[in-house]
Parts: C-alpha cells; structure tokens; sequence
C-alpha cells in the first residue's frame, strides 16, 4: 500500500520540484498525504452558465461565459486598480483587481472566450466581479462538474499558475494514484455506532462531492475524526502523567500561610475564592501532580488564590514561581505580592528578560541553594540555565494562552514535576479551553469582590468627543480619576507614540485645572514607576497612556476608561483594559472612541462591548467573530488549532460528544491493548508523531 505520509509532494504527478516548493512555503504541503488532507474551503455549483444581463448584488458565485473589450487602470494608492469591461452581448461587467495587477493585465488578452468566475458585488450602484479566476474557455465541463471545490491559495502560487483549479488537478492525480482503499482510522464499533461514511469515501468525496447529501457525510465523518483524536491525544495524555507521576506532598497549612490570612489579607476572601482554594488545596495534598485551571474574569481575585497557594509551598519546604505574559505584568505581579506579603519571612524576587547579568548570578545562586521562596518573571524563566532548588509550584498567569507543550517545558525542571495552576485573565469559550486545556481540572471563579458595580460602556465617534469631555469634568469634580489609552502596536510604533503625545497636549489644555500623568513603554522603568504612583496616590488625576496593562498598581478611585482608536483593539483586549475601573465602590464608566467609518466586523465589536460586561459571553462572541486561529496566542498553543475541517464556533456539540467517547476509550482500554481500539492506538501514534514534528515533543 502506498504510505502517502513518506512520498514527497514532488513526485505526485503535475508537481515537480518548483511547485513542490511553492506548495511547501506556502501551504505546507510536502507529503502526498497533506494534500490529501488540504480540504476544499467551499464547493460551488458550477453546471450553468449565468448571464451578465441576470447579475444584481446579492448573488453567490457565477460563471459566466464571454469576452473581454477593453481594460482601464484607476485610481491611486491603496483603491489603484485594473479594470477590465467583460460581456457575454446580454450585458457588460467589470471585473476587478487590487492585486498582482501587471500579471493579470500580460496574461488576459482581449476578443478571447474566457469562463470567469466570481463573485459579483456592487460598487456605487454598480455591479462589478473583484478578483475573479479567468480560465480558457476551452477548459469548460459543466455538468460533469457537479460541485466543484474550491482550494485557498496565496497570491504567490496564483502567480505561478497554482490556483484553485490547479489545485483540483493535482488532488485528482493523487486520487487516481490511491487505488487501493485508503486505510480505515477509526475503529469497527465507533464507524458503526455513529453511522460514519467510510475514511476512503469520505477523502474522495471531500474533494469532488457529486452532490451535498453525500457532502455533508463525508464533512461530519471527518469533523468526527478530527475532533476525536484531538481529544483523545489530550486526554491519554493527562491520563499517563496521572499514572506516571506522582506529586509533591504538601501536607500541611502552615505558619506563613495562617500568619497571612489573618494579619496580612486586607479583606474577607470571596466564596468563590475559598471554594478554589480548597480545590487547590486537595490536589496539592494528594500525592499526584495538580494541573489545574483557574479560570476568573477580569478583578475576580486571581493573584490572591495564586499567592495563597504558593504559601502551601513554601509551609512545605516548596519554591515556586509566576509566570506572566509580559515583563510588565511580571513587575506588576512582584510589587503586589511583595507589598501583600509585608514582613512575612517569604523571600520574593523577580526575573525577566531585562534582569542585568550582573543580577542574574547572585539570584541564580538564591534559585538552586532554595534561598528564594517565590519567583516571578516572564518566559526568561523558562531558560535551562534557570535551576531551582525544589520547585514545588508553577502559577501561569496567562494573557497569552500556554498550549500543553509550554506547559510540559516547565516540568524538565525537576526529576518529580511541580503543580501547575494556570490562570485565565479572560474566561475563554468552553469549547477553546476543550481543547487548549482539555488535560486540566478547572476551577472557576465566578464571583466578583463585594461592592462592585456593573461598568457603564458607551460607544462615540471621534467628532463628538466634546460632550465626553464634559462628562470627565464632572467626573473629576467628583473626586474620581481617568484613565485614557492609546492603542500602541508595534509596526507603528512612531505614529502610535505620535498619537498619545497629541492627545496628551490636547488633554493638558482640555483639563487646564488638573494634573495629568502620562505613562509609555518608552520610557525608563524608574519613569514610570513614579509617573504611576503619583496617579495611584491621586497626585495626578488624569493617566495618559498606551495600553493600561502596562499600569501596574490598582487604582480604586480611578472611575472613567477612555480607550481612544477602540477599533484597534480585540474584543478580549478591550475586556481586559475595562476591568482596569470599577474596581472602587462607584459607578464606574468605560467610554470607546472610534473613527466614524467602521467596519461591520468592529461595529459588531462595540456593539458586544456596550451590551455586556461578562467576560465568558465575550469571549464567546470573540470566537464567533474572528475564530479561534485568530484568538490572541492560540497559534503557539502547539495543539488543536490547525483543524482542517471542525470549527471550534460551530462543532461545539460534536467536541463535546467525541471527548466522551474519547474518554471512555481512554478508561476502558489504559494498557491500550484492546485488539477492538488497535487501529485507534496506531493512528494516535502517528498524529503524535506528526504534531511532534511540527511543535516539538510534549513529554
Ligand atoms: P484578576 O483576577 O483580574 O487577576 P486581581 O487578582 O488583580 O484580579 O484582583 C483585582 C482586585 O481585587 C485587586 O485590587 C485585589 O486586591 C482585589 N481583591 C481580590 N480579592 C478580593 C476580595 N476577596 N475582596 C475585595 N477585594 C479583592
Ligand atoms: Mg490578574
């Protein structure tokens, strides 16, 4: 049988080493067998030919049959465009391109029949067909088409006359090599109980369906799959470290933790705090390794469950560390805890990437002769010459999502792995922690310190931005404190920092009575540390700054978050800079300021923000709008997000299905010598073994 897996894209066929190339740079494509698993991304009737003269705006995908009269080159800049005037005699269209613009315009000739295909749109009360595929009109089959497929590819390969009916070839050539039935992958009873097409159908189908009937059966066979063993891969995985290895022991509450919960905490825990605490409580004391996820919205008290957690540790003789996502979260975490802590005998220190050489020896030394109790710092942390003396506890704060492989790096640390906690700062979709965190026990904490209201949100444009500086002067009157953000993204960095110093001077004159502060990454660390507390102490009443996170104190007076350009920010992200007010016992205010001309995508955005202050419903709606690839961090997740076929917005239903029979496989079958799951087994070896390739070992 042919292994597809081993034979290299280039021999199949209509390849060859250029293509091979292209396809290996821009889709990944390298063995037979990924391209057997690159799905078309849509299927289109193509047995008829429209007429230019039946075209309006609200149309699908056309064909239409016809030539091209003149061609016309327009506009400047960013809307530059080449035009060319298509009829068939019924009528005339313009086909449109933004892109690759000389090549079209060498390769298309004129008086030639063409099959164009597109999708037509209007435009000032036109209709025109932007980037259609123009093909010989002698490569036309129409009814033996049935559904054609669809295949993304980039400009790149277009160019080398790669598109999506090229694509087609190939997958038909690959077919045709695959004489034999391709190998089954799920086992006798799941195909049989789920009503499942077969594999071999079903990869035939995907590519050239003869109708949607037997369509839609070939997708749900391979969501199924997909969905199953990503699943699976998690939960054999938790399943072997549980049986592999055992947990530090920490026995007992000790001293230091008692000292600070009745001294040193400034106030009662929540119930929900308690509730985790307790959870954490019984993990760490059981003799496994604790993999535990916090997951809390934005202010519900996180830190305070993280650093009662690492006191367990330290009662028991234990180090442990935070880890945060950014340096600036990393000192954020180290002035807090060191402030909570007070006189309590718990030494603290801190490491990231701009720790001083000179600095890193001695607390390296403290770090593997157990001098210090507790280290946060960022991903520095994570580098081999960082040893501990006994690391009993890892916290992983996370804005940026740590796939299992991230995590896993943390336990070649020790011969017996540390606990880990992670903790969402955003509550994330169900389905996405599934997935990302499918191996993890979760603890939610679902309530919101005493006193705090629900953040009045509004959306207004740039223009009226006056009757929101009035707002801020009441406010001010009030005794409250503002905060105002700018967007600071790298590639612009120049303009960003441009935007924050124009709209710090206009501020300044605005609010002539007041004293304002105002904070950036630029600046020196003592800068802002000072330029910080004089805003904490309510010596400066206005906070001018790029994004707020980077404010690393609590300010509970602060009652008003203007958040300027708030179309350049993510749903999640907005969320977050949010929960920066309302943390004091009055009303708080968030205010975003947007360009008048948006898109329908950030409209939606602001709409979502104005309506609900939950972080899940949030998240869920991110999900939605732009889908888990695009979600903050998912891409170096290592696990899950390279679904081919399954959607994490819509497969809810079915992931929540396949990880059930996913699981009792895994508890029925642990040896995983079952004759029955064989053929499972087997296939699970070689997703491991291709996931390795792509993110590294997990274990
Ligand atoms: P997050 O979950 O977003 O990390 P933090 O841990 O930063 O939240 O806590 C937000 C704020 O709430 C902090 O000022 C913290 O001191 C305060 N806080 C935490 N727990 C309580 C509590 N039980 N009662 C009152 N305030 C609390
Ligand atoms: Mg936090």
């Amino acid at each position: 049988m042919l292994d597809t897996t081993a034979r290299n894209i280039k021999y199949l066929p209509g390849v060859g080493e250029q293509r091979a190339s292209l396809l290996g740079s821009e889709l990944k494509i390298r063995s037979l067998y990924d391209l057997l698993y690159y799905f078309p991304y849509k299927y289109i009737d193509r047995s008829r030919i429209y007429k230019v003269n039946e075209l309006g705006g609200t149309l699908q995908h056309v064909q239409l049959l016809g030539e091209i009269r003149s061609f016309e080159e327009m506009g400047e800049g960013a809307s530059r465009r080449l035009v060319a005037h298509f009829t068939d005699g019924t009528a005339f269209v313009d086909l449109v391109w933004f892109k690759g613009i000389k090549y079209i315009r060498n390769r298309l000739k004129l008086s030639t029949q063409y099959v164009v295909f597109g999708k037509p749109s209007m435009f000032n009360g036109r209709v025109n067909i932007p980037h259609p595929d123009v093909d010989d009109a002698s490569t036309l089959q129409l009814s033996s088409m049935g559904l054609q497929p669809y295949y993304n590819t980039t400009e790149r390969m277009k160019r080398h006359g790669l598109n999506s009916n090229a694509m087609a070839k190939l997958v038909q050539n690959l077919l045709g090599l695959l004489r034999e039935e391709i190998e089954e992958t799920l086992s006798a009873d799941i195909i049989q109980k789920n009503g499942l097409m077969s594999l071999d159908n079903a990869l035939r189908i995907i590519h050239f369906p003869k109708n949607n009937a037997e369509l839609r059966l070939a997708q749900e066979r391979l969501k199924f799959e997909e969905l199953f063993y990503v699943q699976l891969n998690i939960l054999q995985y938790a399943q072997e470290r549980q049986m592999r290895y055992i947990g530090h022991r920490f026995a007992k509450v000790g001293e230091i933790f008692n000292r600070f919960y009745s001294e040193n905490l400034p106030f009662e825990l929540t119930g929900a705090q308690k509730r985790v605490v307790k959870e954490i409580r019984a993990d760490v004391n059981s003799n496994r390794q604790m993999n535990r996820l916090v997951q809390g919205d934005v202010g519900s008290g996180k830190t305070l469950v993280a650093l009662l957690s690492m006191l367990l540790a330290k009662d028991n003789g234990y180090q442990a560390c935070i880890l945060a996502p950014t340096e600036i979260l990393a000192e954020q975490h180290f002035a807090t805890l060191r402030r909570m802590l007070g006189s309590l005998p718990v030494r603290v220190e801190l490491l990231t990437g701009s720790t001083k050489q000179k600095e890193r020896t001695p607390l390296f030394e403290a770090l593997a002769n157990g001098g210090v109790d507790i280290l946060v710092g960022t991903h520095a942390i994570l580098e081999d010459n960082v040893v501990f003396y006994n690391l009993g506890l890892v916290v992983i704060d996370e804005q940026h999502r740590f796939g299992v492989v991230q995590r896993a790096k943390m336990w070649t640390k020790n011969n017996i792995p540390p606990h880990v906690l992670v903790m969402t700062a955003t509550p994330i979709p169900r389905t996405l922690a599934m997935t990302l965190y499918g191996d993890l026990d979760v603890s939610v904490i679902d309530e919101l310190p005493p006193g705090r209201k629900p953040i009045n949100t509004s959306h207004i444009f740039r223009n009226r931005a006056d009757s929101m500086y009035s707002f801020i002067k009441q406010q001010l009157q009030e005794g409250r404190q503002v905060y105002v953000v700018y967007p600071l993204i790298s590639e612009s960095e120049k303009l960003d920092l441009q935007n924050l110093e124009d709209g710090y001077r206009q501020l300044c004159n605005i609010f002539c009575d007041y004293r304002l502060s105002k904070l950036h990454g630029k600046m020196k660390p003592k800068e802002k540390d000072d330029e910080m507390r004089r805003f904490a102490s309510g010596e400066t009443q206005i906070l001018v700054s790029t994004t707020v996170i980077e404010v690393g104190v609590d300010v509970p007076n602060a009652s008003v978050m203007v958040i300027e350009n708030a179309e350049r920010f993510g749903l999640s992200q907005l969320h977050q800079l949010r929960g920066r007010v309302g943390r004091g016992a009055s009303q708080s205010y968030c205010i975003l300021v947007t360009d008048y001309k948006l898109s329908e995508e950030t409209r939606k955005r602001m709409e979502i923000m104005t309506a609900s202050n939950d972080g899940f419903e949030i998240a869920e709606a991110d999900l939605k709008l732009r889908g888990p690839g695009d979600i903050e961090g998912t891409q170096q997740s290592g696990i899950a997000f390279d679904l081919k076929i399954a959607n994490l917005a819509r497969d809810e239903r079915l992931l929540q299905y396949v990880r059930e029979v996913a699981r009792e496989i895994v508890k029925s079958d642990p040896e995983q010598s079952n004759p029955l799951y064989r053929v499972i087994w087997r296939r699970l070896r070689m997703i491991k073994e291709m996931n390795n390739r792509n993110w590294g070992a997990i274990s």
